[in-house]
């Protein structure tokens, strides 16, 4: 089947326009599919949200969809990843993105800052129509009619359903066309660590493009990295996640006091005693005008992530612990994967072949950010030498400390050599037509 033919008539509506529903517009989009529509349930896309990574395989998708180089423009090119003790000793450190042979550079960038580059790009290709805000999906039903399958999404305010061949879940962790297809699921699961997360306007680190990860296991663990290059100021904006072990367990999220803003007075107190010699972190957290407070959730892998004309993406399908740095990857490889199939194959099909390439693999991943390597081999570190190290050699041998590097191929997914000779999820040519849709405003 040659890709296209008669695939502009396919009416898509996708819910939830973060950065897997955005992403998947563009991809469909660019692989000739651009009768789309976008529901989003937040009245204005505004700037909310910290720090996330692009990881080499996602920037490979987001370049080749032409946004390379805005990406550059407005992100940190990340070059290494160091753990340290929090007496600053250095316990490991890899290269990251083209320093790690890499074709494509790894990005820190503020979601933000991310989310309004695609939101841009999605106006200017789609048109200001393709995306309604202030919609909330409440759910769906699929329909048959004269041979022809569609789904009839209902959404909050819109006394008449939206109907369209295929509805992609993008809409988050707590989604709802998951909700529908899992009835029974319940909601998602807390591992016991809270993060508490800000954005600090303070003097750049180590070389400025680097990730660090600083603390153990069972206590407290801090993750700092720059999102924006230093300004004239010779500041730049610092990610920072402060991670505290409760001894709840696992469990599901409690209903209320998540997701809130706290001072910075609720985190310094876990980081008694620390000193990093080349990161103030204690000023870094007092400098940030607001402090979030999340809980470490996700979701179980799921047996299937297509029902009928439903499809899910992103979080929705796989929510994933941010330890990773892979969430907002992940969904952006979905993306592109899940328009490739459905410009190449029949629906049915190309919902098939998605699901077969794309869910096995992010469950080995959400597996892997589980086990929250290499946490244990950081904690090994801190109960060995309590009081840092000069040498971190005195204190594991170096085969120990290169599983660490196994603990981070692990939970990024692909290796260089992989994605380097992966061949593209890019549609080659591309027709553009204009399709009724049948939505409550017409
Ligand atoms: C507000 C916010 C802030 C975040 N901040 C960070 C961060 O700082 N760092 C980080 O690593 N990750 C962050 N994340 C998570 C990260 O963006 C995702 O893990 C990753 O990008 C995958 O994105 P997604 O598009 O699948 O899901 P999400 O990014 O969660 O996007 C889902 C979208 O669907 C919308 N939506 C939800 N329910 C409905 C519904 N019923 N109908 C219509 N629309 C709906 C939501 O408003 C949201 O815009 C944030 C997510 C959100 C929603």
């Amino acid at each position: 089947m040659t890709p296209h033919s008669g695939k502009n008539s396919l009416r898509i509506l996708i819910a939830g326009a973060g950065i897997g529903g955005l992403t998947t517009a563009l991809s469909l989009h660019a692989a000739g599919l651009d009768n789309v529509v976008l529901i989003e349930a937040c009245p204005r896309l505004r700037a909310v949200g910290a720090g996330l990574n692009l990881q080499p395989a996602a920037v490979r998708e987001l370049t080749e969809l032409g946004l390379g180089e805005e990406l550059a423009a407005q992100a940190v090119a990340t070059a290494r990843l160091e753990y340290h003790h929090r007496h600053g000793g250095l316990i490991w450190a890899e290269p990251r993105g083209r320093r790690a042979g890499y074709r494509w550079p790894q990005y820190s960038v503020h979601r933000a800052r991310l989310q309004r580059i695609l939101l841009r790009e999605v106006t200017r290709r789609l048109g200001p129509d393709a995306l309604i805000t202030g919609r909330r999906l409440t759910g769906y039903e699929q329909h048959r009619a004269g041979g022809r399958r569609s789904v009839r999404a209902y959404v909050a305010g819109d006394p008449a359903p939206y109907t369209c061949d295929l509805l992609i879940g993008a809409d988050g962790i707590n989604s709802v066309v998951r909700a529908v297809m899992y009835p029974r699921e319940g909601p998602p699961i807390w591992n016991g660590i809270c993060m508490w997360r800000g954005l600090s306007h303070a003097p750049p680190f180590l070389d400025g493009r680097t990730m660090v990860i600083v603390g153990c296991n069972s206590r407290v663990k801090a993750v700092v990295y720059p999102v924006s290059p230093p300004d004239e100021s010779g500041r730049c904006t610092l990610n920072w996640v402060v991670e505290t072990r409760s001894a709840a367990g696992r469990s599901t999220v409690p209903p209320a006091d998540w997701d809130c803003a706290v001072g910075p007075g609720n985190v310094l107190p876990h980081l008694a005693g620390w000193r990093i010699p080349f990161l103030d972190l204690h000023a870094t957290i007092a400098a940030a005008p607001r402090v979030l407070r999340y809980p470490m959730i996700d979701r179980d892998p799921l047996p299937a992530w297509v029902a009928g004309r439903a499809v899910l993406l992103g979080d929705a399908a796989h929510p994933l612990y941010p330890t990773g740095s892979n969430g907002a990857s992940q969904a952006i490889v979905d993306a592109r994967v899940l328009a490739h199939q459905l410009a190449h194959h029949d629906v049915d099909e190309a919902l098939t072949r998605y699901d077969r390439l794309r869910r096995p693999e992010t469950a080995r991943l959400l597996t892997a950010h589980r086990r929250l390597e290499p946490d244990p081999l950081l904690h090994q570190v801190e109960m060995l030498a309590p009081d840092g190290f000069s040498d971190i050699r005195d204190v594991l041998p170096d085969h120990k400390l290169a599983d660490i590097r196994a603990c981070t191929r692990k939970v990024t997914g692909v290796d260089a050599a992989g994605l380097n000779a992966r061949s593209s999820w890019s549609v080659p040519g591309r027709t553009v037509s204009a399709c009724a849709w049948s939505t409550p405003s017409g």
